[in-house]
């Protein structure tokens, strides 16, 4: 027998009940949201597909370290724990722990960005972008073009492309570069990889120029894998050697704990420059506290320590990733409009081509995740123009291409029939689409609008 299923390398022993809702109470949830899934009460949503931070379920392993907190104020034994954990994992000798994935992203961008540099990045993320221009800095896209066209099958649309970074040099000189912003499993592209073929020449590019790659590695291991299955070279190795290889061409990384760790809260940055890691030890008092906890407490860090060796299981990854196929493989064969190929953490409806009906401006893959809830009581998120936000200086909407609905797998939680609910909800929607109306904005908050933002039907 070929292909034969492969389960889950972990069983359930502790459950969750979730509430059953009929759609007449959904109807009036959404509407009470402003359709802003952010809005809603998570006790009112059947499955939660809102995001994978911070949603993971931890191991016996992990809540077990729970219980092993040193909650001294200075130099907790779980602290030395979670160092030698990202040493050994991601190959970086300083750690600096922080409470969460933007706390160290603010950190980095005030340290190492001096005002009118630009941030090259393969895509924007939303608080990394956000941080970068707080710190005077300019975002600057450089992934390849086939990251933009959903449609395109290309197996690392998370690439960065060189000549792009070569005439951002050209134009404004190395030195106008604070460092390169690199994201494994690029979140906005649609949780896409990079190579390392591709991570070798931009490392290659950047140490030319003395530019430092700082990673945001939140999504690394998931990267790993694709590079794994996907790379000449590569098939059959440990992701956790990979891993080791990619951290290996950056000076270091911020990362978010919510997500590749396992865990529900913390982040950290993680460096081999010696300066800017007692900077950063510095800053991190003022803003997260002492530089052996960064706003975490001791179980908090412990929890990380383990998750983070959890990660690199072989079978764990292989699982999580397959998991994320299979509800992109039942999308496409109801024929469902979704970006390909699959990401490593979620699938992305392509509301462009899903409502062909609604302009951008009338914010269609907003519609889209509303409708969804309303049909299944599914909660995914936008990753379009209210994501994207407004550009500074004109002051008009910034118009990505992608218009898209995020629908993101929590890690450990849900099993594949969880999943078969979500795909036939999108697959009633997609039949009924031409009934999805679009939407008006009546309250835009300044900055990352999406999470408060409130719209009406039009
Ligand atoms: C989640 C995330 C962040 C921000 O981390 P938080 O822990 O949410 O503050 C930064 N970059 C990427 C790629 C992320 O996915």
């Amino acid at each position: 027998m070929k292909n034969r299923t492969v389960a889950e390398p972990y069983k359930i022993k502790m459950v969750e009940p979730l509430k059953v809702t009929t759609r007449a109470f959904r109807e009036e949830a959404m509407s009470a949201a402003g359709h802003n899934t952010f809005l809603l009460r998570s006790e009112d949503v059947f499955i939660d597909l809102l995001t994978d931070s911070g949603t993971s379920a931890m191991s016996d392993r992990q809540w077990a370290g729970m219980m092993l907190g040193d909650e001294a104020y200075a130099g907790a034994k779980n602290f030395y724990n979670l160092e030698e954990a990202i040493r050994e994992v991601y190959g970086f000798r300083h750690v600096v722990p922080t409470h969460q994935g933007r706390a160290a992203e603010h950190i980095t961008s005030q340290l190492r960005i001096r005002k009118g540099q630009y941030v090259p990045m393969n895509m924007y993320f939303t608080t990394t972008r956000e941080h970068a221009e707080r710190a005077g800095g300019t975002f600057h896209d450089c992934i390849i073009d086939e990251a933009h066209d959903p449609a395109c099958e290309h197996p690392f649309k998370g690439n960065v492309d060189v000549a792009k970074l070569d005439k951002l040099a050209r134009d404004h000189g190395a030195e106008s570069i604070a460092y390169l912003s690199i994201a494994p499993c690029v979140n906005m592209a649609g949780g896409q990889p990079f190579s390392m073929a591709n991570l070798r020449e931009v490392s290659a590019w950047a140490r030319e120029r003395g530019i430092p790659i700082i990673f945001d590695a939140t999504r690394a291991v998931e990267n790993c894998f694709f590079i794994r299955q996907r790379e000449e070279g590569y098939q059959g190795r440990p992701v956790a050697r990979i891993l080791r290889e990619m951290m290996s061409y950056g000076e270091g990384c911020t990362v978010s704990s919510k997500k590749d760790n396992l865990r529900n809260i913390g982040g950290f940055i993680a460096t081999n420059n010696e300066e800017f890691f007692t900077k950063a030890k510095e800053m991190v008092v003022v803003f997260e506290g002492l530089h052996t906890y960064g706003g975490l407490a001791g179980r908090d860090m412990e929890a990380m320590a383990r998750g983070i060796r959890e990660m690199v299981d072989d079978d764990y990854i292989a699982s999580r990733v397959r998991q994320v196929e299979h509800l992109g493989r039942r999308l496409v064969e109801a024929g469902v409009p979704i970006v390909r190929p699959v990401g490593g953490h979620a699938v992305f409806l392509d509301a462009k081509r899903f409502l062909p009906h609604l302009p951008q401006d009338r914010f269609p893959a907003q519609a889209l995740a509303a409708a969804l809830y309303v049909d299944s009581g599914v909660r995914a998120m936008e990753r379009g123009i209210v994501s994207a936000g407004r550009d500074p200086r004109t002051g008009d909407h910034r118009r990505p291409k992608l218009e898209l609905v995020r629908l993101t797998i929590p890690r450990r939680v849900y099993t594949n029939l969880h999943m078969d609910v979500v795909a036939e909800s999108c697959e009633a929607l997609y039949e009924e689409r031409d009934a999805i109306r679009g939407l008006r904005m009546t309250y835009e908050p300044e900055s990352l609008r999406f999470f408060q933002a409130r719209f009406e039907q039009v």
